[in-house]
């Protein structure tokens, strides 16, 4: 860093996204992207959307606020669209950081990260011997929480039920449930929105959108909170999300069934891949998002990156203590995880 770097940020540590390597025929498995292409009208929209990049993009996302509505049926006036969901989460922090946030010891790494960029206090409550979130140590705990349901890297999600009395049991603080894998499994929180003023929920269009390399997330809370994030959003960047990726967007929102055709395979894929994984002797955790969490007795978690790399097949490994001997497995096409499951074998043999 620079002599001349504000020394609020001398001591931070930036998010490590997971890598994207430039190697050919890879088998890209560590950053839970869709493996299939954005749907055809995706192309077409972008094309034509170019012919205005003179022009400013609408601040307001209009069109693809109100699809989006129609298609969650939620009302546009509760939906903020953002620079992918990472935006809206660094808004709500930023936003709501006065009080300590709380959020499990294992899950989403760039929560630690924006409490330490926006100098907020927060506590990291362990999951359980499973890897699994306790609801009873969220209830009523009078911090600001964050939970990402299902979970990653974990794959696990909460019921809706545990999720309502985690909401309700701290009303004077701001609860939000990052649902970035909510399209692969789980139940969504976004119906609870108008009985509890304290509920965000985020969602993002990299995942179960095919639209990672456009850069496309968004909020669903109450207008009030709403208001917050668009404080925060016009005096950070009013044009946070550009025409390009507005038109994107509006015509995957319009091309959803494709989407959730996608979703139906990943989740067939997931199945084929889980059991033949235990059939390896590996331990699976859950199963309600577009990856799987597994370690192995045979193999260390980072023996097994290694060699899946030679193999041009890419993995995510974790180095904290309790998860190192897993690896996070993104879910490919069949054939992709065909491969991946020969490729093990013969490490492990
Ligand atoms: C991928 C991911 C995000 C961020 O996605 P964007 O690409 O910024 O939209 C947020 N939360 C979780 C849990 C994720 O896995």
């Amino acid at each position: 860093m620079s002599r001349f770097l504000s020394q609020r940020f001398s001591t931070l540590t930036a998010y490590t996204p997971g890598e994207q390597p430039k190697i050919k025929n890879i088998i890209k498995l560590n950053s839970n992207e869709l493996p299939y292409p954005p749907s055809k009208a995706v192309s077409a929209a972008v094309k034509e959307s170019s012919e205005n990049l003179n022009r400013y993009c609408d601040i307001g996302c209009t069109r693809l606020r109100e699809a989006l509505g129609a298609n969650l049926k939620v009302a546009p006036e509760k939906i903020i669209m953002t620079n992918g969901s990472d935006e809206i989460l660094n808004f709500a922090f930023m936003a709501y950081g006065d009080k300590p946030f709380a959020f499990p010891d294992i899950s989403y790494g760039f929560y630690t990260v924006f409490c330490a960029l926006h100098k907020i206090a927060y506590e990291e409550i362990p999951l359980n011997e499973e890897l699994g979130i306790n609801p009873e140590d969220y209830i009523g705990i009078g911090k600001n929480i964050v939970i990402a349901n299902p979970n990653a890297p974990t794959g696990l999600a909460l019921p809706l039920s545990d999720i309502e009395r985690i909401v309700a049991s701290n009303p004077d603080n701001i609860v939000i449930i990052d649902e970035a894998y909510i399209d692969f499994g789980g139940e969504s929180a976004i119906g609870l929105i108008d009985r509890y003023e304290n509920l965000m929920v985020t969602r993002t269009f990299s995942k179960s959108f095919a639209l990672a390399g456009a850069r496309l997330g968004f909020g669903i809370a109450n207008e009030k909170l709403i208001a917050d994030m668009d404080l925060i959003k016009f005096s950070t960047n009013p044009y946070n999300v550009n025409s390009l990726t507005q038109a994107a967007g509006l015509a995957a929102v319009e091309t959803a069934d494709y989407y959730m055709s996608c979703c139906d395979k990943i989740k067939e894929t997931r199945a084929y891949t889980a059991t033949a994984l235990r059939e390896l002797g590996f331990k699976v955790i859950g199963e309600d998002a577009n990856f799987l969490f597994a370690s192995s007795d045979k193999i260390s978690g980072e023996e097994l990156l290694t060699k899946l790399r030679e193999r041009a097949i890419i993995v995510r490994h974790f180095s904290a203590e309790r998860i190192k001997n897993y690896n996070r497995i993104t879910i490919g096409t069949r054939e992709q995880m065909e491969t991946l499951i020969k490729s093990i074998k013969e490490i492990i043999s």
